[in-house]
């Protein structure tokens, strides 16, 4: 779960879940010169995967630091061993900043880490089930077809789409959490951008 992209307009509230779902996927590297029809349909797609994926329990390990606003991350799963992270800094800030705009009502208190371990659940799951198939499966995106074979291609970003969206439905948030991250790069984005390798897996 990345604190991530994109210049924020003033009203962030503005643009509606599925318009911060296209503009993750537009953001992210492959999509630059898709067709915006394609990625709306592709979040769609998405979302509505992650909405209706039955609750899954986090199996990994989980660990608490801070650190997480140098690495411009709210938590993050690595697979080896699984485990997933969770930034309390980075938590701590998305707490102030849904006092701050007025959103408490979508994101009651302590839905924020539990949304993160929803979200990160969601990539332990897809890491390690039949499930990553199935959400290509879900997306349509051909990588290439072998006469009447179609093989289901790998959308970049839509990973990230579909857990957000099991964490706003699994958590009763009134907003995908996308909206948060988008409010919290709007807090931090003075700060200097994060590693390279803090982004994989995220
Ligand atoms: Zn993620």
């Amino acid at each position: 779960m990345t604190v991530q992209d994109a210049p924020a307009p003033a009203d962030l509230a503005a643009t509606d879940d599925i318009g911060w779902a296209v503009r993750l996927l537009a953001a992210t590297p492959t999509h630059e010169h898709r067709d915006p029809e394609l990625l709306r349909r592709w979040a769609r797609a998405a979302d509505a995967y992650g909405a209706a994926l039955a609750p899954v329990e986090c199996t990994a390990r989980i660990v608490e630091s801070d650190g997480g606003l140098a690495l411009g991350l709210l938590a993050r799963y690595t697979s080896r061993p699984p485990t997933v992270e969770l930034f309390t800094d980075t938590i701590g800030l998305a707490e102030r900043v849904v006092d701050a705009r007025g959103w408490r009502a979508w994101y009651p208190p302590g839905s924020i880490r539990a949304a993160a371990l929803a979200h990160e659940a969601v990539h332990v799951h897809l890491h390690h089930g039949p499930g990553r198939t199935a959400l290509k499966r879900a997306l349509g995106h051909s990588a290439l077809r072998l006469g009447r074979l179609r093989v289901p291609g790998h959308v970049a970003g839509a990973e990230e789409v579909a857990a957000h969206a099991h964490a706003r439905t699994v958590c009763g948030l009134g907003r995908s959490p996308l909206l948060l991250t988008a409010a919290l790069a709007a807090e931090t984005e003075t700060a200097p951008p994060p590693a390279p390798d803090a982004r994989r897996e995220n």
